[in-house]
C-alpha cells in the first residue's frame, strides 16, 4: 500500500502515514493514527497513550503473550486466558 496523506487531528498538520506503519499497524490490527509523530509522542509521554507491553510466555499453557505489568523474575506469569480462568475459578470456588 503506498503511502497515505493524514491530517492531524490535533495540530491539524498533514502527516505521511508510511506503508511501513501501515503494516505495522495492520499486523496489530490498530486503526490508523489520527495524529502525527509529533502529536503521539506528546500524547505517549503523557502516558495516556500506547501502554508498554511485555512479552511473556505463559507458565501454564506455554502461550506466547503480552502483558501490561513487568512479570516479576521467578514469579509464573499467566496468558491473559490462563490468567481468566484462574481469576474466574477463584470467583467461583
Ligand atoms: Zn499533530
Ligand atoms: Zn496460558
Amino acid at each position: 500500500m503506498p503511502d497515505v496523506e493524514t491530517v492531524c487531528v490535533q495540530c491539524k498538520e498533514t502527516f505521511l502515514f508510511t506503508e511501513k506503519e501501515q503494516d505495522i499497524f495492520y499486523q496489530r490490527n490498530l486503526m490508523a493514527p489520527q495524529r502525527c509523530q509529533k502529536c503521539r509522542t506528546k500524547k505517549a509521554a503523557a502516558g495516556t497513550d500506547a501502554p508498554r507491553r511485555f512479552e511473556i510466555i505463559c507458565d501454564h499453557c506455554g502461550k506466547h503473550d503480552q502483558v501490561s505489568f513487568q512479570p516479576k523474575v521467578g514469579r509464573p506469569v499467566l496468558c491473559r486466558d490462563c490468567h481468566e480462568a484462574t481469576r474466574s475459578r477463584a470467583r467461583y470456588a
